[in-house]
């Protein structure tokens, strides 16, 4: 069975569908790819899948149960966690603090709305500074663990929120674009890190224009363009599809 099976999803703004009909499935234990042309719709179908927007019409179906109803932060406790484009780090926290309030939304409130409560800083606060502390190892961040997070430069922020999303100990992680705007030192950090996260058994759906770190990482590959599927496989499979090259020179 899927992990993730989403169909039949279609959002439109205004007069334009920026996502039309679109269908996506994540096999379970997979790192699987979504990429297409600028604009394609791809961001708005994470933003539908994890309900940062309400679809006009579709079905999400995430280990087994259908989501597309909850409110985000419900998903994410479901295990269904997000990155985003640019990274949302709260710059006047400090690294530590960043993942700490992860690991509160696993508890039951809403992310963005948190304070970190004394209740939780005495009962788990030493049990969760050590699996931060692990994490922000694993992406060579535990320097930085007591700086603010606004020091961290663009790709270490993509690392820190990666690691962030690791603390509530999720089933499938939707990453999007991890690579856009790191240096290609970091690149090959962040891939390495996504393949030992998977071999632990995580599970990825990411997003991504750079082709070299698609191909190098995924499973499979589904192609989105004007909102549409337009092919589905293997990188290989894609990488030879003329549709899909014709859907990039077309640009
Ligand atoms: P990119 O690779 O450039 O990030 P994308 O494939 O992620 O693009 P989306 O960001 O999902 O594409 O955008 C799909 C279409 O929907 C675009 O035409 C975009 O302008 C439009 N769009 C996305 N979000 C909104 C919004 N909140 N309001 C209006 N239009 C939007």
């Amino acid at each position: 069975m899927d992990l993730l099976a989403a169909s039949g999803l279609v959002k439109s703004f205004g007069g334009i569908k920026a996502v039309d009909n679109a269908e996506i499935t994540v096999a379970p234990g997979s790192i699987t790819g979504l990429i297409g042309p600028n604009g394609a719709g791809k961001t708005t179908l994470f933003n539908l899948l994890s309900n940062f927007i309400r679809p006009d019409k579709g079905r999400v179906i995430f280990d087994g149960e259908p989501i597309q109803e909850l409110q985000s932060h419900k998903i994410a406790q479901q295990g269904m966690v997000r990155t985003f484009q640019v990274a949302r780090t709260l710059s006047r926290l400090s690294v530590m603090e960043n993942m700490l309030l992860a690991a509160q939304s696993q508890i039951g409130e809403n992310f963005w709305q948190v304070q970190l409560q004394p209740y939780l800083i005495k009962k788990q606060e030493r049990q969760l500074q050590q699996q931060a502390m692990l994490l922000l190892e694993s992406v060579g961040l535990a320097h930085m663990a007591y700086e603010y997070a606004g020091a961290l430069s663009g790709g270490q922020r993509k690392l820190l929120e990666m690691a962030r999303a690791l603390m509530t100990k999720p089933k499938l992680i939707l990453l999007d674009e991890p690579a856009a705007g790191v240096n290609p030192t970091l690149i090959n950090q962040i891939c390495d890190r996504i393949q030992t996260w998977n071999r632990e058994g995580m599970t990825f759906l990411i997003i991504e224009h750079n082709m070299d770190v698609i191909m190098s990482l995924c499973d499979r590959v589904w192609v989105l363009a004007e909102g549409r599927n337009l092919a589905v496989g293997t990188p290989s499979e894609i990488q030879n599809n003329p549709e899909v090259l014709t859907a990039y020179l077309g640009q």
